[in-house]
């Protein structure tokens, strides 16, 4: 089926997509399936956009990829890519790990350092 050829290509073409979405003029999102414009999408991980709308990661496509950006073909796609739930916590584990090492900016809290009294003060 040329559906699941398609869906299977939607995966190559929501990752390290940075050049091919800066060619395209519309985007569509497989987690929220909406389309947007191209230079909506603002945030990039390693040349692979997040969705503006859901703050989805690995799910935009650009129409340059040729891919038809369809309400239908963005919910086949999430079938087939965020359907399993395996890969669907594996990519929650990902964009949480990706997020908290952008928001390390506090310094370690001290108080949360053990506290136990040095040893020598006891003898
Ligand atoms: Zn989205």
């Amino acid at each position: 089926m040329e559906v699941m050829s398609d869906t299977f290509a939607a995966y190559d073409h929501a990752n390290k997509n940075e050049q091919e979405i800066a060619q395209s003029s519309q985007c569509g999102c497989f987690s929220c399936y909406t389309t947007f414009p191209a230079a909506d999408v603002k945030k990039w991980t390693d040349g692979t956009a997040w969705c503006p709308l859901c703050e989805a990661y690995r799910t935009v496509l650009g129409d340059k990829s040729g891919l038809l950006l369809t309400e239908e073909f963005l919910m086949a796609a999430h079938d087939h890519w965020i359907g399993p739930q395996q890969w669907l916590d594996a990519l929650a584990v990902e964009t949480q790990s990706i997020a908290a090492s952008r928001s390390r900016k506090l310094p370690p809290d001290v108080r949360s350092a053990p506290k136990c009294l040095p040893w020598w003060k006891f003898w």
